[in-house]
């Protein structure tokens, strides 16, 4: 009786793996197609120069309209990566994010920011695909920002500082994204040239419990690498009011605007002009 009890829920176990398996089967297939069903969009949302509180870019954030569901970035990115589909799909935001970008107002100096996946920067072709996107786009490259995280020091460091340097060149900008949660060293920052740092969702929240230290060490940091602080996760005029007293330079969050369709952004922009 005990015996099949166990082989009972031994059966249960193996039917949730296999039915996470088929699960993680069926997204595969969908995101295969996900770019030629038009499935995918991207988002933008608004990030504000602290002193101005103007527009100083705008993040591109990507989406997934998978039939009826919405699935999330951070499940189908992982699953891009691995699948090795962050290729395609990474070059079809950069190209879509920059034609976007090449439309908001001239004199506003907007500049759009596209995260980019370590698996694309490793690769050869990453910097002729940006030649390529901003020639066929037409934006000005000192207008477009990529962000990378900490995690693309976890190996292959040469290859990092040969790319940064070949983007760097093209006068495009680099923001270290979710600073503070990777596990880079300062040493390898420091051979690095980048133009911004992120400071981490998780840590704007933790100022409600009182603590602030990762956010003034940061800002210590990136006062030595002489680049700008971007804060994200804002949701409260407590959080901005705060950051804008410890220093930080620009801000983003719900507070200001939620990531908005390419249409309401550009709408956004004009109203801000005024
Ligand atoms: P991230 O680059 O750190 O982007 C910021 C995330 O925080 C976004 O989530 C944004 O919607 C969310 N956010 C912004 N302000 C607030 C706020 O005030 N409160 C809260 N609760 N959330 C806020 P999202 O769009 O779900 O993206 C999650 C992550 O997925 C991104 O984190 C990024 O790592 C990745 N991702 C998104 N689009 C792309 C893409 O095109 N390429 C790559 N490689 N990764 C992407
Ligand atoms: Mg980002
Ligand atoms: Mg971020
Ligand atoms: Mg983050």
């Amino acid at each position: 009786n005990r015996k099949r009890n166990a082989r009972g829920s031994v059966g249960v176990f193996n039917q949730a793996i296999y039915q996470m398996a088929r699960e993680e089967q069926d997204l595969r297939d969908g995101l295969r197609r996900a770019i030629e069903n038009g499935q995918l969009f991207v988002m933008f949302q608004p990030i504000l120069s602290a002193a101005k509180r103007q527009p100083w870019a705008v993040e591109a954030l990507l989406r997934w309209e998978y039939g009826d569901r919405s699935v999330p970035p951070s499940v189908f990115i992982p699953l891009a990566e691995k699948t090795g589909l962050i290729h395609d799909i990474g070059t079809w935001v950069l190209h879509r994010a920059c034609i976007v970008a090449a439309q908001w107002p001239q004199e506003s100096e907007v500049a759009v920011s596209v995260n980019v996946s370590v698996i694309q920067l490793m690769d050869d072709r990453f910097v002729n695909t940006l030649d390529k996107v901003l020639k066929s786009s037409g934006l000005d490259p000192t207008r477009l920002h990529l962000e990378i995280t900490e995690s693309v020091f976890a190996d292959n460091r040469e290859t990092v500082v040969r790319q940064v340097n070949a983007i760097k060149a093209r006068k495009v900008q680099i923001s270290i994204d979710d600073f503070g949660t990777g596990f880079s060293s300062l040493s390898q920052l420091q051979s690095l040239s980048f133009d911004h740092i992120k400071i981490d969702r998780s840590f704007v929240q933790k100022l409600e419990e009182g603590s602030d230290t990762i956010i003034r060490a940061t800002l210590m940091i990136a006062r030595e690498f002489g680049c700008k602080t971007i804060a994200e996760g804002i949701e409260s005029n407590a959080h901005a009011e705060r950051l804008i007293e410890m220093g930080v330079d620009c801000l983003q969050g719900f507070h200001y605007a939620r990531p908005l369709s390419a249409e309401a952004i550009r709408q956004w922009l004009e109203n801000q002009k005024q």
